[in-house]
């Protein structure tokens, strides 16, 4: 008896190679029906006897492609329509999408194993690509992902190519970027002015990188700047050009093999390192290993990544390892484009690797760390965006539906994230909103990833403070109704949306700064916290920010304002513990942390981490966000246990006054500045899971969600999470986003989503 099913398969089941796997599928089993993309993924109609149904059901189960994801497979019976042949039938337009376009996938084996191969007709092509890997989320126009809609459309596959395109056996049938050196996107070098130079480009580009030259070369979401990762000099160059005195350079190795001549790989970070996503990962370096110390003068630390594109591998087989750090000036947008180009080739890069297949979406490289065995991201982009994440709690079901939400994230490392039906989908990296170039990329990026999705948004969520750029861009959507969302209340709501936490938990947010409800920056924070409502339960004490924003860029300023309340206003020990500031400045400082005038009150743990930072003379002004903080997090390296120092709890305040004050006195003493660090750690993981007791015996939540900056620290992290799960808590901490604010923007949505319920 022949029957026909019909089969839902939703996930990330577009772009990967889903229609041919399930075409080959059919026809190995001798069915017939169809296989289309469909508005929640993929459908299919099979027909055929009992038995070959069953296995095919099976099948799709257990083998999808290798970059699939099935989130949900379910078959119901269909009527009977006969025919004899299986088809792929073309993408419908029509109907909303809410999924279709999986992120950029780095280079498969069968793929490289062609770019190696002398005898292939794709041999050392820098374009090569199958259904299994190649750019996606950077290279589509709109969707469905279709060839005429990405940035191939304007190439004409050659037969060769067509062939294998239309061949339902061929690994690269319906792969929608097929291309070959007949047909396909070309390489050029250009010049600092950007003219064309003659000569074959990659020999060309390998001989300048031997000789020490910065090239930009074009990625998959956007320029790199790169130079040989081996050479002072280049380096330096490179650092100076680009205004980045000290922040980390990436360093891109040729091979897992190679990455491990000169850096420390366990388990975790090596799954990380060769996932399809390829982001940078923070590793410790092998001392004397040939890598420039000019890399990461910070830390022992330095970010490395593995070649994603063909090009990457025709690059690095010749040279390497190499700086791969982002095409931009400072904290602007990456470079995308030729216009793009002109702002870094010539003041930056003496020459170009460039090629003639656009980049439709720019995407930087994401940046993970591992701490305690798990993934810790620093930064999700490439490769993980546009992956959704689900809004659904423990026990809510799908809920009806819900109306799409925008949140505009927080001005800081912004990420923007906008919701369909239960999915959230948080955008690429977007950068610091104070730079007019990047408020620009912003709304454009808005407009694009709600055009991409189908959605117009009626909820628009934003952070509380009214002057953030954040702010000024929600009030680019009149129509939609607004919900201002307390800064730290989102950390802790993305937190427990990665988990799917409902109720309520206890939320310890540490963080640089965060607009409290009470119109102070907040910053150490303890919130009882649910999806839609937050109380503030405890905070770290607050001291005075004397000149605001100065004293986030300059540590030893706050650590002044700190000091001079700790220590009962004793310039003499003060001048001795900062001898970084002179007897004008520090009259100045008193004056205004005395007077109160240009001088915030802040509760951040962040600036308490500067304070320490800036005492032990490791960092006295900063020319990065949080440099300070590393530089005591790298501090504190190879020093094991140490004693925690004192604290106070006193009604809602945790006062860490006594630790600075024995801070002091050890610095007097000439005690070791790492056992220093490594106790302030101590200390500080101490008393907030002892906060977290009193708290928990008042509140009744035995559940923690940890979020915030601080926890990008993974001595931090590593520390208090260890305390809490020793008292007996449950101890949640961002899996899938970075702690920092790029994790705001999915707070806001969760949050919103929460209060448009209960309306
Ligand atoms: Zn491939
Ligand atoms: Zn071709
Ligand atoms: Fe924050």
């Amino acid at each position: 008896m022949k029957r026909r099913i019909r089969i839902r398969v939703s996930g990330r089941v577009q772009g990967v190679g889903f229609r041919p796997t399930v075409y080959r599928m059919a026809v190995a089993r001798g069915l017939a029906g169809w296989v289309r993309n469909a508005p929640s993924g993929v459908v299919i109609e099979a027909e055929g006897e009992d038995a070959p149904l069953e296995r095919f059901v099976a099948d799709l189960r257990e083998r999808p492609p290798r970059q699939a994801r099935i989130d949900n497979l379910a078959v119901e019976d269909a009527p009977p329509a006969g025919g004899e042949t299986f088809e792929i039938l073309t993408s419908q337009r029509s109907g909303d999408l809410t999924v279709g376009l999986p992120p950029d996938l780095a280079t498969c084996d069968a793929c490289l194993a062609e770019l190696t191969d002398p005898n292939d007709r794709r041999r050392r092509y820098p374009f090569i690509n199958c259904t299994d890997c190649g750019p996606r989320f950077t290279v589509a126009r709109e969707l469905p992902y279709d060839r005429e809609r990405t940035s191939m459309a304007g190439f004409r596959m050659c037969p060769a190519c067509s062939r294998e395109f239309g061949r339902p056996g061929d690994r690269r049938f319906e792969a929608q970027l097929d291309a070959c050196p007949v047909c396909g996107p070309r390489l050029t070098l250009l010049d600092a002015a950007g003219a064309g130079l003659p000569g074959e480009p990659l020999r060309e580009a390998v001989r300048l990188l031997r000789e020490g030259r910065i090239l930009a070369v074009k990625g998959v979401g956007g320029y790199h700047l790169c130079c040989d990762a081996c050479r002072d000099a280049a380096v330096e160059l490179l650092r100076e050009r680009k205004s980045r005195p000290h922040k980390a350079l990436a360093v891109m190795f040729r091979s897992l093999d190679h990455a491990r001549e000169h850096c420390r790989i366990g388990p975790e970070e090596e799954r990380l390192l060769v996932s399809a996503a390829r982001p940078i990962v923070i590793l410790k370096t092998i001392p004397e290993s040939g890598l420039s110390c000019l890399l990461s003068p910070d830390t022992r630390d330095v970010g490395a990544f593995l070649p994603y594109t063909p090009l990457h591998h025709l690059l690095l087989a010749e040279v390497a390892p190499l700086v791969m750090t982002s095409g931009n000036r400072a904290e602007e947008p990456i470079a995308r484009d030729e216009a793009e180009l002109r702002r870094i080739l010539g003041p930056i890069a003496d020459h170009a690797l460039a090629h003639d297949r656009p980049i439709v979406r720019r995407c930087d490289d994401s940046v993970v760390r591992v701490a305690d065995g798990c993934p810790l991201f620093i930064r999700r982009s490439r490769g993980y965006v546009p992956d959704g994440i689900s809004l659904r709690g423990e026990s809510s079901g799908e809920g009806p539906a819900a109306d799409s939400i925008l949140a505009c994230g927080a001005d800081l490392k912004n990420t923007f994230c906008v919701s369909r039906g239960t999915l959230a989908f948080v955008s690429q990296h977007v950068g610091d909103l104070m730079d007019p170039r990047n408020e620009e990329f912003f709304h454009e990026a808005v407009a694009d990833l709600c055009r991409l999705l189908g959605v117009t948004p009626a909820l628009v969520a934003r952070d509380l403070h009214p002057d953030y750029v954040s702010t000024r861009q929600a009030g680019r959507y009149p129509d939609a109704r607004h919900v201002a969302v307390q800064h730290h209340h989102a950390h802790i709501a993305a937190c427990m949306a990665e988990h799917g936490l409902d109720g309520s938990v206890i939320g310890v947010a540490l963080d640089g700064f965060g607009m409290g409800d009470d119109g102070t920056f907040w910053g150490g924070e303890f919130l009882a916290a649910g999806r839609g409502a937050y109380r503030r339960v405890a905070r770290f004490k607050p001291y005075r920010m004397p000149g605001g924003d100065a004293a986030t860029e300059h540590p030893e300023r706050m650590a002044y304002s700190c000091l001079l309340t700790e220590l009962n206003g004793d310039e003499d020990r003060i001048a001795r513990l900062l001898p970084g500031l002179g007897p004008d400045l520090r009259a100045a400082l008193r004056r205004m942390v005395e007077g109160g005038a240009r001088s915030p009150l802040t509760s951040s743990a962040g600036r308490l981490f500067d304070v320490v930072s800036a005492m032990l003379g490791v960092c006295g002004a900063i020319t990065y966000e949080a440099q300070a903080a590393v530089r005591l997090e790298a501090a504190a390296e190879g020093v094991a246990a140490a004693a925690p120092y004192g604290w106070l709890m006193a009604g809602d305040t945790l006062d860490f006054g006594p630790a600075l004050r024995e801070i002091a006195e050890d610095i007097e003493a000439g005690r070791d500045r790492g056992a220093i660090a490594a106790g302030f750690h101590e200390t500080v993981a101490a008393a907030c899971a002892r906060a977290c007791e009193t708290i928990r015996l008042r509140e009744r939540l035995d559940r923690v969600a940890l979020s915030g900056g601080c926890f990008q620290n993974a001595r931090l992290l590593g520390g208090l999470t260890r305390e809490l799960l020793g008292r007996g808590f449950r101890v949640y901490s961002h899996a899938r986003l970075p702690p920092n604010d790029a994790c705001i923007s999915l707070g806001q949505v969760a949050i919103a989503r929460e209060l448009a319920r209960e309306d």
